[in-house]
């Protein structure tokens, strides 16, 4: 067991409404007002960040507010982007960077991850860089070399300083929506040789400290086994996470491994 408090993210993604992201956070806040040695985040989309941090603070929650992404720059004429003080006005805390489904739906190349994630530290948040290896890659057996790419591109430029507001999550592209999950010995793998990557770039008490998730089809049934790896600091939860007896069975998973329990 480790000394570091897990970390579990709802990413809500392009779903929910007025009324049951309200529902949801209100589910999710109140479903887990006992749990207090894990750190946990909701990323409801933009247009309901608002209505989710007054019920956050109405009660008074610990629960971070998370945006799922941003642009990089300060304003401007950006049709349709978010910039990083708009989100820090509703009350963002922390910020997805470089999520799968941005970079292979979206687009997004390991260049504009890293210029929103400097964006998002230079504005004095938190980052969730997300990295990941698609099937053809793990299959090709460059999974390493792929998540070492990504880590290293997007953590360009990003000072000793900044580093301590950076978690990763390691999110396995194959796995993230498809009922797929890493076995919890290839998640261990892969996020040991991050955090040995970190510890190259940043030194060994940097990677020490540095959170690694893990992404892709987590569920209460598999949770548990998986946040009993060494290197595996909690979860980025996507589908699993629009439902509180889904989610707080997982934070809760996470908080019986921090607590030795599991
Ligand atoms: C995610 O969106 O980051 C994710 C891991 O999704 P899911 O849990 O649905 O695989």
């Amino acid at each position: 067991m480790s000394q570091r408090k897990p970390y579990v993210g709802g990413n809500w993604k392009m779903n929910t409404n007025r009324n049951t992201a309200a529902e949801l956070a209100r589910g999710v806040v109140d479903g887990l007002r006992d749990v207090s040695n894990v750190d946990v985040a909701v990323f409801p989309p933009f247009p309901y960040l608002l209505a989710v941090r007054a019920i956050l603070r109405d009660r008074s929650s610990s629960i971070k507010l998370g945006a799922q992404d941003c642009y990089h720059k300060p304003d401007g004429a950006f049709t349709g982007e978010v910039s990083i003080e708009m989100l820090k006005d509703c009350g963002v805390e922390v910020i997805l960077c470089g999520h799968s489904e941005r970079r292979h739906v979206l687009g997004e190349t390991d260049a504009v991850v890293n210029e929103k994630l400097r964006a998002v530290l230079d504005g004095g948040l938190e980052a969730i860089l997300c990295v990941g290896e698609t099937l053809d890659e793990r299959i090709a057996g460059h999974t390493d070399p792929v998540n070492q790419r990504q880590v290293r591109a997007a953590l360009s430029d990003v000072t000793g300083d900044q580093i301590s507001r950076v978690t990763i999550a390691y999110e396995p592209v194959w796995a993230i929506g498809t009922g797929k999950t890493a076995t919890p010995e290839d998640a261990q793998d892969v996020q040991a040789k991050i955090r040995k990557l970190i510890a190259g770039m940043y030194g060994a008490d940097t990677a020490e400290r540095m959170r690694i998730m893990y992404g892709g089809s987590v569920k209460p049934s598999n949770a548990s086994e998986l946040f009993k790896g060494t290197d595996i600091d909690g979860g980025l939860i996507g589908g699993a996470s629009l439902k509180v007896s889904e989610f707080a069975p997982i934070v809760r998973a996470a908080s019986a491994v921090a607590r030795g329990q599991a």
